[in-house]
């Protein structure tokens, strides 16, 4: 994606255009795994990214719904950007998140974002039973193309 396309991106979210947030947008968008602040400060090590910047980059990103952040299983939080999210987007400014799994490997306990058809749990009967759903989240477990 060039620079222009990157920037309307941020403009559709509402966001002010600055080199960060175009830098840590390129930079999510092209991953396919959710990545953790050190692996976005290595990555974007020649921009010398304040951590705190970053961080604040992040938790926007998450606010507007541009991108999500993922546990992993020691609970550290990973962040991604599903861009299927991006796509769909529209201009009413509504939360709404495409449905994705995320597949674990086992073997190099990357997290990626993983397409999946619509309306695989039946969150309707789950909240008439009594249960409120805060978030959901499909996790599959296996073994990635690259470690298998
Ligand atoms: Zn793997
Ligand atoms: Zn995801």
């Amino acid at each position: 994606m060039n620079d222009e396309q990157l920037k309307q991106i941020l403009r559709e979210f509402d966001l002010k255009v600055t080199k960060v947030r175009l830098c840590v947008l390129d930079l999510l968008l092209q991953s396919r795994i959710a990545m953790s602040h050190s692996q976005i400060t290595d990555a974007l090590e020649a921009f010398e990214l304040d951590k705190v910047t970053l961080y604040r980059t992040l938790n926007t990103f998450v606010e507007v719904g541009l991108a999500h952040k993922v546990a992993t299983d020691e609970r550290n939080w990973l962040y991604a950007i599903y861009s299927e999210d991006v796509q769909q987007h529209n201009h009413q400014h509504e939360h709404h998140e495409s449905p994705h799994a995320h597949f674990i490997c086992e073997a190099c306990d990357k997290i990626y974002c993983f397409p999946i058809e619509e309306k695989q749990i039946d969150l309707k009967k789950a909240e008439l039973e009594g249960f409120s759903i805060k978030q959901h989240e499909i996790r599959l477990h296996g073994t990635c193309p690259v470690c298998k």
